[in-house]
């Protein structure tokens, strides 16, 4: 049937929105959060419930213009083109039973709103550092956390989703009710159904503390080989991340930053000081700049500056089995370089700890790699839309002889398929799953080309 037609009668039914390409809002409301990722779809819908995302299916089978679940489109990934986005923000409940350490979280709440919820409680989410990335989101991407070492990928502790079916059935799924379904679920959720709402486990963290040091950049490569020989015997309660970063020589910079290279070492831990781990680094170059003492997750999330409003981003992130001497020099000399500028950080996860013994079965897993890097490649208001392919793919050439065999889908960046984070037959048995559940392509293909 005529797209046109279909999609005008849909928004009539619907008790929620659906604003289409002559509505004076639809600029706006196709926009992802990624600004600098171009969407093309033909509706976006914002579902008052249920039924109206029932509506939304019926008509993408009428109309052949799939539904792309995007609740704020962090992970954009530019290939939305003549599909009806949905935006889940009416999902909004969240609930948590602190005696058992699980939450219920709608699919339109952002983690801001469960750290904020759980400060004080002894228990942290398993949260990524960005406070408005939907849980949804996160979770049925992999997700990796500030305590990803403590509790694993977010998509291992999912315990259970509410998932509506193509086929319009919508029930409570764990893994004896839908084994198939809900090991898709973690990793890649959004190919095989969609999410109404999450049931998660919690990290338990006693006593959340942490530390900052920041080092000039001259000791850079001593602080990361201290920080790397740190993963041999740091228990799974300590949590370790480290930015090196080359600030912009640009006028709007702070004159104390402006222009200067450093590198920060951020220790989070679930149960207490860490001191004697921390003074391995400490004690590897000369410190500029230290806080540590109790922290909480939402004090880590205000001083981590992540953006919160929609912005323009590039990046490159790459999971290492890895990290030897000669890569460490590799990357810094890489980055240090004067033609690198667009890449203003590099960012190490350690990896190991829960992430190395997964409890649930789950398409996403980083099982056996030991580092997950990030490039950070901003794009500043007045500079050209699209800096640094050149600087991304040299970031690709030094990490390429250290590659992990996956990575976690919510690292992959635009154009980058769901086959990057698994082995060809999980690949398959994805495409099992789908083709059981979505046979005639209702729900956009997502990051597994049909
Ligand atoms: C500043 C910043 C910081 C970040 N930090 C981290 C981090 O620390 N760790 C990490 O792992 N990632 C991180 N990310 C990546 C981020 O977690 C992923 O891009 C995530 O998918 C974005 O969530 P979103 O809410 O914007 O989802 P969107 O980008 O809007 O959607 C992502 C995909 O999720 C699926 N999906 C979402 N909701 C549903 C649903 N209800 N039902 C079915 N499918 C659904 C869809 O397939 C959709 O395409 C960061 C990204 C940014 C921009």
């Amino acid at each position: 049937m005529a797209l046109l037609p279909v999609l005008e009668t849909a928004r009539d039914t619907l008790r929620g929105t659906l604003i289409l390409p002559s509505d004076d809002a639809f600029a706006s409301a196709a926009r992802p959060w990624n600004l600098a990722v171009e969407q093309r779809p033909v509706g976006v819908a914002l579902p008052a419930d249920v039924d109206d995302l029932r509506t939304l299916l019926r008509a993408a089978a009428d109309s052949g213009a799939p539904v792309a679940v995007q609740p704020s489109g962090h992970g954009a990934s530019g290939d939305l083109a003549g599909t009806v986005i949905v935006r889940m923000a009416a999902f909004d409940e969240l609930e948590i039973d602190v005696a058992a350490g699980i939450a219920r979280v709608g699919s339109g709440v952002r983690w801001g709103a469960v750290v904020e919820a759980l400060e004080g409680s002894g228990w942290v989410a398993p949260a990524g550092t960005s406070p408005v990335v939907s849980v949804a989101g996160y979770t049925l991407g992999g997700g990796h956390s500030w305590f990803s070492r403590t509790g694993g990928l977010g998509s291992d502790n999912l315990r259970a989703a509410w998932v509506l079916r193509v086929d319009g059935t919508h029930d409570r799924v764990d893994d004896e009710s839908d084994p198939d379904l809900m090991w898709a679920l973690r990793g890649a959720g959004g190919v095989v159904g969609i999410v109404t709402a999450l049931e998660i486990d919690l990290v338990r963290a006693p006593a959340v503390w942490g530390a900052s040091l920041t080092f000039d950049a001259s000791d850079a490569e001593r602080v990361i080989r201290a920080v790397r020989d740190l993963a041999e015997d740091a228990p799974r309660s300590v949590n370790v991340f480290v930015d090196s970063l080359r600030m912009p020589d640009a006028p709007e910079m702070p004159p104390e930053i402006r222009g200067r290279s450093f590198v920060t070492v951020q220790v989070l831990s679930v149960d207490g000081p860490a001191d004697a781990l921390v003074d391995r680094v400490r004690f590897s170059g000369s410190v500029q700049r230290e806080l540590s003492g109790p922290t909480s997750p939402g004090a880590v999330a205000a001083a981590s500056n992540e953006p919160t409003e929609p912005t323009p981003g590039r990046g490159a992130s790459a999971a290492l089995s890895r990290l030897d001497d000669a890569l460490i020099s590799d990357l810094l000399r890489f980055r240090e370089h004067p033609d690198q500028w667009p890449i203003m950080g590099i960012g190490m996860r350690m990896l190991g700890g829960a992430l190395g013994a997964p409890r649930r079965p789950g398409f996403a897993s980083i099982q056996g790699a030991e580092w997950l890097l990030h490039a950070l490649v901003p794009i500043f208001p007045g500079g050209p839309s699209e800096p640094g392919d050149a600087s991304i793919a040299g970031f690709e050439r030094v990490v390429a002889p250290a590659l992990a065999p996956q990575t976690v889908p919510t690292f992959l960046g635009p154009g980058q398929t769901l086959a990057l984070c698994g082995d060809a037959d999980s690949v398959e048995r994805l495409r099992t799953v789908r083709d059981a559940v979505d046979p005639s392509g209702v729900l956009h293909e997502g990051r597994l080309p049909r």
